[in-house]
């Protein structure tokens, strides 16, 4: 199947309150266009330049989230062109995030992303550092915190996700209940092609979606 047809049977088969991420990486902005012609309406880059270079042709014809680690001299390209990160994961790249905003006098919507899986080698904020860092980052006005953001395992079965997700619902409620000033704990974003259906099952309202919508990657 083509693109067209992938992101149709998706999209029809979300529920309508979970937003879909086409995750862009590596794809041509050709193949993104398409994608948001067949209705994709977010699309999520991870690399800095790489999204630059498409927005400069796609511009505001989807809304755009960051799903990657910048270099730090890269965040003031980023700001200006994302409606929203969520892999914030640690106090250094809010801090910079909240700088570079400031300058343009604009608000960044973020998601911190957990370390569910406790993989060293693995992005994102252990658990129990999680409630320290989001009171830290609640402080910058030029930041507003919505909520979290998980990987999970990408390949193997997608049972194998489910602790995962499970993991960081419960963060999510905890924090939450918690009520912290300037934390609005709206977006839960768990789940990848192998893995989104029990993501949602988990409680995720948005999705990240690469390898169904446009095919395999050469990574
Ligand atoms: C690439 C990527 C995805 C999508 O992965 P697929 O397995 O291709 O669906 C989702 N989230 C992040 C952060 C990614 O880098």
């Amino acid at each position: 199947m083509g693109i067209r047809e992938n992101v149709k049977v998706i999209l029809s088969e979300l529920p309508k309150d979970v937003i879909l991420v086409a995750a862009i990486k590596q794809r041509t902005t050709q193949e993104v266009l398409e994608a948001i012609e067949a209705g994709i309406k977010v699309v999520g880059d991870n690399y800095v330049q790489e999204a630059e270079r498409k927005y400069e042709v796609i511009g505001d014809r989807a809304k755009w989230h960051f799903i990657g680690y910048p270099q730090r001299n890269k965040v003031r390209k980023l700001v200006k062109f994302i409606d929203m990160i969520e892999t914030v994961d640690s106090v250094e790249f809010a801090e910079e995030i909240e700088k570079r905003c400031a300058s343009l006098n604009k608000t960044m919507p973020v998601l911190i992303e957990v370390n569910s899986g406790r993989e060293a080698q693995k992005a994102g904020v252990l658990q129990e550092d999680v409630e320290g860092i989001i009171k830290q980052i609640a402080k910058y006005p030029h930041i507003k915190l919505q909520g979290l953001m998980t990987m999970g395992p990408r390949f193997g079965d997608p049972e194998e996700s489910k602790p995962y997700f499970v993991e960081t619902r419960k963060i999510f409620e905890k924090i939450k209940s918690l009520d912290i000033p300037n934390v609005e704990m709206k977006y839960l974003s768990m789940g990848m092609s192998n893995s989104y259906k029990i993501a949602i099952e988990e409680g995720a309202n948005v999705v990240r979606i690469g390898t169904l919508i446009f095919g395999e990657r050469k990574d």
